[in-house]
């Protein structure tokens, strides 16, 4: 896996989650309960919020919340001290610290990533990609948010140092190469992975995209090694667009469309897909 230690890197997460009683704020805390890598820092009946500190992908501590038997949102997402340190990554009036990026291509693969820059140093980039042929694909970030030719318009890889290609551990490498992500047997791949070059507010409205082939990570003998790893064509892929932080999505459980949260959640399931990662 493209994973390093997911202990090394913890994030917090703000989730919206149907509680209409003290039972069910024990109930949520209960189904968070033995879920390694998570901590539950808030539950707030009120506000229908629950803030956790997590080393494991939103969408896993999602599916717990739902598992409870209640309907769970993302809401926000930021540093392990931001809401602290308001003005820093993922605070309040602080520079743009979260990211998503919805996977479409013209066939059948679709997936979506999230970014957080949990430190300046830090961005932890996670997702899930569906349809996948089992085995590695390039996955990276491209200089254009530019979709109108499907994933042929998003240019180069993302290069702002003229560097050449390279993998996501060396030093000479564009800043938009994250290496390969793994699909499992049905097609799958999971992933949650930290750079060190990729700043969250340098690629809000770039692009990612995920690759047929395997990244060589520029150490390959074909000529296309150093400038895209040789991936292959181009499979699916999505603009990078902000992402609220903690505590700045004012969007409350019941908007003015009529559409409550729950309602706009369900409904960003695509048709005939399994469900949403979101
Ligand atoms: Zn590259």
């Amino acid at each position: 896996m493209a994973t390093p230690d997911p202990a090394a890197t913890s994030c917090r997460l703000e989730f919206s989650v149907q509680m209409t009683c003290e039972s069910c704020v024990e109930a949520v805390r209960e189904a968070l309960r033995g879920l390694a890598g998570v901590r539950v820092l808030d539950v707030r009946l009120d506000s229908q919020t629950v803030l956790v500190e997590a080393s494991v992908a939103a969408e896993q501590v999602r599916e717990r919340l739902e598992a409870s038997g209640r309907r769970a949102v993302l809401r926000g997402m930021g540093g392990p001290a931001a809401g602290e340190r308001a003005g820093g990554p993922g605070g309040p009036g602080g520079p743009v610290a979260a990211a998503v990026a919805a996977l479409r291509g013209p066939g059948a693969v679709w997936g979506l990533l999230r970014f957080v820059q949990v430190s300046p140093q830090r961005c932890l980039v996670e997702g899930t990609v569906d349809g996948l042929q089992p085995g590695p694909h390039g996955l990276h970030v491209h200089e254009f948010g530019d979709l109108s030719d499907a994933c042929d318009s998003c240019g180069d890889h993302f290069n702002p140092d003229g560097e050449r290609h390279g993998g996501p551990q060396d030093e000479h490498r564009h800043v938009g190469d994250l290496g390969n992500i793994w699909a499992d047997a049905t097609g799958r791949a999971t992933f949650r992975l930290e750079d060190s070059r990729l700043k969250v507010w340098d690629i809000i409205g770039r692009s990612v995209v995920v690759d047929a082939g395997e990244d060589d990570l520029g150490r390959g003998s074909h000529p296309l090694s150093a400038v895209t790893g040789n991936s292959g064509p181009r499979l699916a892929c999505g603009v990078v667009a902000r992402a609220a932080g903690l505590f700045e999505n004012p969007k409350r459980l019941c908007t003015c469309d009529g559409l409550t949260l729950w309602d706009e959640r369900d409904r960003e399931r695509p048709p005939g897909q399994p469900a949403p990662h979101l």
